[in-house]
């Protein structure tokens, strides 16, 4: 191969994309800010991701015992709405275990990885890659994640909303229970750190929850909290090919962001192999990948957004007890 390439943020974007460059013979620095392992604000739920991709990216292995989940349970404050069954299991893995395994997948595979490397968003070189996540952005949420035990789940997954926002309680690995909301910030909620999570459950109206997680056993270090984004496509900095939420965040309650993350890679994959083989220019590459991102996460960025204020609305939430899940999951995968 003639060229390298170098990617900036080793979440599940760039660690996917590093392991499946090196699989096909190419060089691949990798800076990640952080390090290995930590635990990062994400509901842990994985919905809509086919084997398929999970092989070309050539990281099928990480998931091996992920747990496969099919029955929720929908709560609108403490009313419990309805149970149903996905049509197609998702996969639960704490992304605390995920990344790590992913990290250790790409040095074994030869990627040169950089950890406490955090690079300037400035317009990049031919080769490099940005896949640091959401960018910042003046933005009205607070995303809240912990792992908590004993907490007598209703289902695989229960997702509760409320005014403010929605949470999802799954298990992961363990024992443990991911418990993970998305939220409107409000400034008079007087709470810090851990608890943060029960006061804006009960806030949202979610009381029985709020009282669940409080007596419920937490892991310690797991209490994760992310605020200053905004949803949907992501600023665009001219000569910059920006991937995974850097590229373009979903709604969460889809549990479709980390299935974009690798969708991402693997479609920006061929074209970053044929630019560093020699086959195209760098700027050809980014204008493939620009294309196929675009025709691949168009409807379900779209059909998200029209979706996402019903989970608020309050005339709109107890709808939820009806809705069609079936054909809404199918616009949002
Ligand atoms: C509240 C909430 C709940 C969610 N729940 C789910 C869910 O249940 N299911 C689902 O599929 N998705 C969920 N998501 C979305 C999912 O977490 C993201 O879509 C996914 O993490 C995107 O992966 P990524 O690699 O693009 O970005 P990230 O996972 O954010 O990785 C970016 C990496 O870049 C590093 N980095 C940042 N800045 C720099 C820099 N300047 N230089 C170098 N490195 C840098 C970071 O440390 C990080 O490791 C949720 C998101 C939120 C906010």
């Amino acid at each position: 191969m003639r060229e390298t390439i170098t990617i900036n943020g080793g979440g599940l974007t760039g660690l996917s994309l590093a392991i499946a460059l090196r699989k096909h013979g190419v060089a691949v620095t990798l800076h990640e800010a952080g390090t290995y392992p930590r635990h990062r604000v994400c509901g842990e739920f994985i919905s809509g991701v086919s084997h398929e991709t999970l092989e070309t990216l050539g990281i099928a292995d990480a998931f091996i015992d992920a747990k496969h989940h099919c029955s929720v349970a929908w709560f609108s404050g403490n009313d419990h709405l309805r149970d149903n069954l996905l049509p197609e299991p998702a996969l639960a893995v704490s992304r605390h275990l995920l990344d790590d395994r992913l990290q250790k997948s790409a040095t074994a595979l030869g990627v040169n990885l950089q950890t406490k490397s955090r690079r300037q968003m400035t317009p990049k070189a031919p080769g490099e890659v940005w896949t640091a996540g959401r960018k910042p952005a003046k933005g009205k949420w607070i995303g809240l994640k912990a792992h908590v035990r004993g907490i007598n789940p209703k289902a695989q997954l229960e997702m509760h909303s409320g005014p403010l926002g929605y949470l999802g309680v799954t298990p992961v690995e363990g024992g443990w229970f991911n418990v993970c909301g998305l939220f409107r910030m409000r400034r008079d909620i007087d709470a810090r750190h851990e608890e943060l999570l029960p006061a804006y459950l009960s806030k949202n109206g979610n009381t029985e929850l709020a009282r669940r997680i409080s007596t419920a056993e937490w892991r310690e270090g797991s209490f994760t909290a992310v605020a200053g984004f905004a949803l949907g496509l992501q600023a665009t900095t001219p000569g910059m090919l920006s991937l995974g939420d850097s590229h373009a965040i979903i709604p969460p309650f889809t549990g479709n962001g980390m299935t974009m993350a690798f969708q991402s890679a693997e479609t920006a994959l061929p074209h970053l192999v044929a630019y560093a083989s020699g086959e195209m220019t760098w700027d050809e590459s980014c204008a493939q990948i620009a294309k196929h991102l675009r025709t691949r996460f168009e409807k379900r960025l779209k059909s998200a957004k029209l979706i996402h204020p019903l989970l608020f609305h309050t005339l709109a939430r107890p709808l939820l007890k009806h809705a069609p899940l079936k054909p809404i999951l199918s616009l949002i995968r």
